[in-house]
């Protein structure tokens, strides 16, 4: 089936948006503030709308990739009576609260809002890569699911609008995570001359392994018991320990060793020690006590 939809926000991410919906079968309907980045899109054969408001009143469908929630506002705010029955899908990044701010304003106008977040480049959309996920109203996800399938694989979240971007900036986190980890290592191992591309091998299949622990921990913290099948966090500090004393030796940062320890430190003070690692969650769930 095809939908109309309108795409505002013809940045890169836009851009990208705008063409898989063409090519998934779907009219097409751009504006943006800079008009002449529509002009591939238009020889591919998305209309180009003359004026905002000509943009928003096209479709029922309208999705939104500006930079930001004040860029969104800006464009949207005054024009909110022609968004009266209308359905918003916003693929803007930014936080839960400004997610669920902006679905009690769209309610307010008689608009129906989906807000979304992309985990993936421009250049993945519409390939089996790209990660959407969507959080709002599960009637209006079914309705317009369709049309969004032609960005990529979707995943409905929940009606708490707030959760797409929740999802987002947590997986960001592991990203930085993991990252952050890979480039310990290199400085650690390039103190004595391994270069980087020596450590990458290395590094796939040990993040590989660990993700594949991640869904038994996971059930763990969910119930509440974290019995030590494989290791205890006491051995895991003895191996942070060295961490932070290679670190020092080889002269390179010492920050992130010293609170990854700083972490099990503060586990084996709360009597989990003898505990599995998932017990750790219990230290992430405080407050800090260093602001
Ligand atoms: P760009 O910087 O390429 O594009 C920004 C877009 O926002 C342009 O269409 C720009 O219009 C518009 N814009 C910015 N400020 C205003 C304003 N005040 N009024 C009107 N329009 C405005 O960014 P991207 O396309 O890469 O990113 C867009 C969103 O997608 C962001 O929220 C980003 O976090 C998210 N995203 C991007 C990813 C990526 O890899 N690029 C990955 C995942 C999410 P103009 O052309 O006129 O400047």
């Amino acid at each position: 089936s095809t939908h109309p939809v309108t795409v505002l926000g013809l940045g890169l991410m836009g851009r990208a948006l705008a063409g898989a919906f063409l090519r998934g079968g779907h009219p097409t309907t751009v504006w943006n503030r800079t008009a002449a980045k529509a002009d591939d899109l238009v020889a591919e054969g998305v209309t180009l709308a003359g004026s905002l408001q000509d943009a928003l009143t096209a479709n029922p469908l309208i999705v939104v990739c500006v930079s930001d929630y004040e860029a969104f506002h800006g464009l949207l705010d005054p024009h909110g009576a022609l968004l009266e029955g209308r359905a918003l899908v916003n693929l803007t990044s930014g936080t839960s609260e400004q997610a669920r701010e902006t679905a009690a304003w769209a309610a307010g106008l008689g608009a129906t809002y989906l807000d979304g977040v992309i985990l993936a480049v421009p250049q993945a959309i519409a390939t089996p890569d790209a990660i959407l996920l969507h959080s709002g109203p599960a009637e209006a996800f079914e309705q317009y699911e369709p049309v969004l399938r032609s960005l990529g694989p979707t995943t409905y979240l929940g009606t708490d609008h707030g959760l797409s971007a929740l999802h987002d900036i947590a997986v960001l986190g592991l990203m930085w995570s993991v990252l952050n980890g890979f480039l310990q290592g290199a400085a650690l191992l390039g103190s004595a001359g391994v270069p980087a591309s020596a450590f990458a091998d290395l590094t796939t299949r040990m993040a590989a392994t660990v993700a594949d622990w991640t869904p038994g921990y996971a059930k763990q913290i969910d119930e509440g018991a974290y019995p030590a099948y494989d290791s205890t966090i006491d051995t895991h500090l003895a191996a942070m320990d060295h961490l932070v004393h290679e670190s020092e030796a080889a002269g390179i940062n010492t920050e992130l060793p010293k609170s990854v320890k700083a972490f099990a430190d503060r586990a084996i003070a709360a009597g989990r020690g003898g505990d599995g690692y998932a017990a750790m969650i219990e230290v992430f769930r405080t407050p800090s006590e260093v602001g």
